[in-house]
């Protein structure tokens, strides 16, 4: 259904440069999305530079996606034209296994179609939100509470997503101290997410340019992991960690800040395996958990959630032309908390 314009990296680490693709026409269980904004994951620029492996290319990266429906299939039932509607990670799955059965698509046991860096259904290349338009399965798309502001929603549609659905499933909340480690997109929800369900809030971050930050987006304590004497400070202190981090660094320094049973919860993919010592584990019967992001469900819950308590991203607005610089600002940590790309640029001269 006609050609699309976006922005795509042609081959491993190569910089991102205007590409233009097909599209699948509109069936009748699709929705057709022209998109506004489109967040800057972490995972973008690890795929992108295939760092996890066996990426796809040509790839128009984006899976924060925020727009609007344009058109709908004749049996599309929960949507409709003009709506306001968003695209997380995946816009597939097998839609039968026991993952799929249960709202956990991400886990489907076929594998969940990636929004992008993924081969559809019909054994084409997926192509993310980098780009002007979508077309989406409506099972797979989600509701976008009105009275936020469609680019600081964007971003809720993985780090949003990422947090909150580890926080729910282990019970964070009232009378708990979390700690949060790595202040960028992922990271910076944590701290939304863990404030709003009553927890108190550690945020760990390198260095202590991030400290008023943290504050204000609801931290009670910040800890420089650059500054001598913060891991002893803080030993034994915490019920949970979750871990945001994308570059390798020590887990077993901060399993030691956990509590006797306390949990590590691991959302942070660096593309190097970790290295863990079986005793931070085993001498306070503390566990370590993963987490990826979180069914269509528990995705529009959060979005929900997000609507009644006014949550949304913290983002800095770019064009599609700021995108490579975006890229070399987020490995340098330089993001307050995410960079979102406003769409219309798409069509900008330059
Ligand atoms: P981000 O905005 O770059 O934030 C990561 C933060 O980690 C940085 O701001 C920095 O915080 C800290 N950091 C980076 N490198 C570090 C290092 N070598 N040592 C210690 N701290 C370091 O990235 P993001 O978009 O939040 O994504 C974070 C990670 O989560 C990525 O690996 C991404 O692929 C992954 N992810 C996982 C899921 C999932 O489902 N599990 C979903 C989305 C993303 P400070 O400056 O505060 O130190
Ligand atoms: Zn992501
Ligand atoms: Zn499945």
């Amino acid at each position: 259904m006609g050609t699309i314009t976006g922005y795509a990296a042609l081959q491993a680490g190569a910089a991102l440069e205007p590409f233009t693709f097909e599209r699948r026409p509109v069936g009748s269980n699709d929705v057709r999305i022209q998109i506004s904004y489109c967040g800057v994951c972490h995972s973008d620029i690890h795929q992108a530079r295939d760092e996890w492996g066996g990426a796809i290319f040509p790839m128009v990266p984006g899976h924060e996606i925020v727009g609007t429906v344009v058109n709908v299939g004749a049996d599309v039932k929960k949507f409709h034209e003009g709506e306001t509607v968003g695209v997380g990670c995946f816009v597939d799955s097998c839609r039968s296994c026991l993952s799929c059965t249960k709202g956990l698509e991400q886990y489907c046991e076929a594998g969940m179609i990636l929004t992008y860096n993924g081969l559809d259904k019909n054994g084409q290349p997926t192509y993310g939100g980098y780009s002007s338009h979508i077309v989406v399965n409506e099972l797979y798309l989600l509701k976008v509470p009105q009275p936020l502001a469609p680019e600081g929603v964007a971003p809720l549609l993985c780090a949003g997503i990422t947090t909150y659905s580890p926080l729910r499933q282990w019970g964070v909340g009232k009378g708990h101290r979390l700690g949060v480690v790595g202040l960028g997109g992922l990271g910076h929800m944590a701290v939304k997410f863990g404030k709003a369900f009553g927890a108190e809030v550690t945020v760990f971050s390198r260095s202590d340019t991030k400290r008023s930050e943290a504050e204000r987006l609801g931290a009670t304590d910040f800890a420089a992991t650059s500054q001598e004497g913060t891991f002893s400070r803080l030993a034994r202190q915490f019920d949970f960690i979750i871990d945001t981090v994308s570059g390798v660094h020590d887990y077993n320094a901060y399993l030691d800040l956990l509590k006797t049973d306390g949990t590590y919860i691991v959302v942070g993919a660096p593309s190097e395996p970790i290295s863990i010592g079986a005793f931070p584990l085993i001498l306070r019967r503390r566990r370590m958990v993963g987490s990826l992001i979180g069914g269509i469900r528990e995705t529009q819950e959060m979005l929900d959630f997000c609507g009644e308590q006014g949550i949304t991203s913290d983002v800095e607005v770019i064009k599609i032309q700021q995108i490579n610089e975006a890229y070399e600002r987020v490995l340098r940590g330089d993001v307050r908390f995410r960079f979102v790309i406003d769409m219309e640029s798409l069509s900008a001269a330059g």
